[in-house]
């Protein structure tokens, strides 16, 4: 019989608490079926996953197990003790990230696989799961890139993998926060109303916010931006942005012409 880790079962926990608590308290009021959404979204996760876990992960593992046989990577060559080695493998890894991240909306090839997240109308929980199988493809000489240069060990990697996919669950999630809670967790973390600022259609708010861990990377270039989320419209201001929502046009979308950019003032100022 298999085990189950407690990892496992505080991760489980925290993903069922966070998908009731965003129920609960919901930041931004949602324009659109939430089941139809949450049904492809997860649909198009499914396809990423079994990218990552196949094909990334294994390999990543491997890199990371080499990096310390080699002692290669920022993590390896500096003589710090283990904690302070893992801090800064974790941390390198997530500044590495906020650069991609800005690659995959200015890279016109990348930017039409990232365009298929970004097109989901309304944020929760599952927006974090809508990526296209290929993005992951793409991205994986990035990852290797991440993983190489950062010197991470095999503990490193985990423990980062573990940071950043609760950190995007997280950020994505429609949760508004008690009192003053997001305002103060955004001085370390990436927060809900910070990515939802990032997730509007305008363009100059969408150029903003591209931490995904630490939102140190925004305060150190200047990038952070915040603005009340009821005054966000969510989504891509293209022509062909609520058209490509359905699972299949997702798939589809980022091989065809890319859609005009609708003008500034059709974005409602709410
Ligand atoms: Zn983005």
């Amino acid at each position: 019989m298999a085990r189950i880790s407690p990892l496992g079962i505080v991760g489980v926990a925290l993903i069922g608490g966070l998908w009731l608590a965003e129920r609960a308290r919901q930041l931004r009021t949602q324009t659109h079926d939430t089941a139809t959404r949450q049904v492809r979204n997860v649909a198009m996760g499914a396809g990423a996953m079994l990218v990552v876990t196949a094909i990334e992960m294994p390999l990543l593992k491997r890199l990371a197990k080499g990096n310390v046989r080699a002692r290669r990577g920022l993590a390896q060559t500096l003589p710090l003790p283990r904690a302070a080695k893992t801090v800064l493998g974790v941390a390198a890894m997530d500044y590495a990230f906020y650069w991609w991240h800005i690659a995959t909306h200015k890279v016109p090839l990348l930017w039409r696989l990232h365009r298929v997240h970004h097109i989901d109308p309304d944020m929760d929980m599952t927006t974090a799961l809508r990526f296209h199988a290929l993005d992951m493809v793409v991205s994986l000489p990035f990852r290797v890139a991440q993983v190489v240069l950062s010197g991470a060990d095999p503990v490193n990697l985990m423990a980062h993998r573990r940071f950043f996919d609760a950190s995007v669950l997280f950020h994505h999630s429609n949760l508004r926060l008690p009192g003053h809670w997001d305002e103060t967790l955004s001085l370390f973390l990436t927060t809900p109303e910070m990515h939802g600022v990032h997730h509007s259609k305008v363009p100059e708010e969408m150029d903003s916010n591209w931490s995904s861990g630490l939102s140190l990377w925004d305060r150190l270039h200047g990038t952070l931006r915040s603005k009340p989320q009821e005054a966000i419209e969510i989504g891509v201001a293209d022509r062909a942005s609520i058209a490509d929502l359905s699972l299949t046009n997702s798939l589809l979308a980022p091989f065809r012409e890319m859609p005009e950019a609708l003008p500034p003032g059709s974005i409602s100022s709410r």
